[in-house]
């Protein structure tokens, strides 16, 4: 971690401190949560009438809301407001999954999605060309969730990647966009029909999250 990064992370702490003292520093005891909590957008891919991929009698849409919805579960325990692009089996356009987190104001966008293509594992995107603070949360998102994973299973670490993916680069403020194993791989998709195992997921996501935002 250079200087730079350093400087940006301990800026982007600091603001979340901040933002959280305000109500002491204002003297209410009942200040609202909502206008000062640190706010986190989950993004489950896909839905409605969009399965995403589908491999050994399951479906991407189901495993990625379940995910979020546990993910989600974990962030309010620890404090945090969350958001998610969809909370039911719906199909929202990808435009509108991050014009609704960049109105909300989201300190951090994360989208959950499931893999395919033959491969096994997990790995982990942000968008092809971004800032110190993206860099910083990718890098303590990605070993956060393979480690909650691990924590039940054995898991291939395919690694961290960029791309020009639409959720990445039109979101304003950072995003990560996770593929946790491949529906299509009959061993990945075993674990992910495994609740402990989206459990673990959860947690992982969950854990990296409070890290990045300081929960
Ligand atoms: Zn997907």
């Amino acid at each position: 971690m250079n200087d730079t990064k350093m400087t940006r992370r301990r800026a982007l702490m600091a603001g979340v401190v901040g933002l959280a003292a305000a109500p002491l520093v204002a003297g209410s005891a009942f200040a609202e949560p909502s206008t000062n909590a640190v706010k986190v957008y989950l993004d489950p891919g896909h839905g409605g009438s969009d399965p995403g991929a589908v491999g050994n009698g399951l479906q991407e849409k189901n495993l990625t809301l379940d995910i979020a919805l546990r993910t989600r579960t974990l962030l309010q325990a620890r404090g945090a407001t969350v958001r998610m692009s969809r909370t039911s089996d719906i199909a929202r356009s990808l435009d509108w999954r991050v014009q609704d987190a960049n109105a909300w104001g989201a300190n951090l966008f994360v989208s959950i999605h499931i893999n395919a293509g033959g491969g096994t594992g997990f790995e982990s995107y942000r968008y092809t060309s971004t800032g110190s603070g993206t860099v910083n949360a990718h890098n303590i998102l990605h070993p956060a969730v393979l480690s909650g994973m691990r924590s039940v299973a054995s898991v291939t670490d395919r690694g961290k990647k960029t791309a020009n993916f639409y959720v990445l680069r039109y979101t304003s403020m950072s995003a990560i966009l996770t593929e946790n194993l491949f529906i299509d791989r009959a061993s990945d998709a075993a674990l992910l029909g495994r609740a402990d195992f989206r459990a673990g997921i959860a947690r992982g996501h969950s854990n990296g999250i409070a890290q990045i935002l300081g929960l």
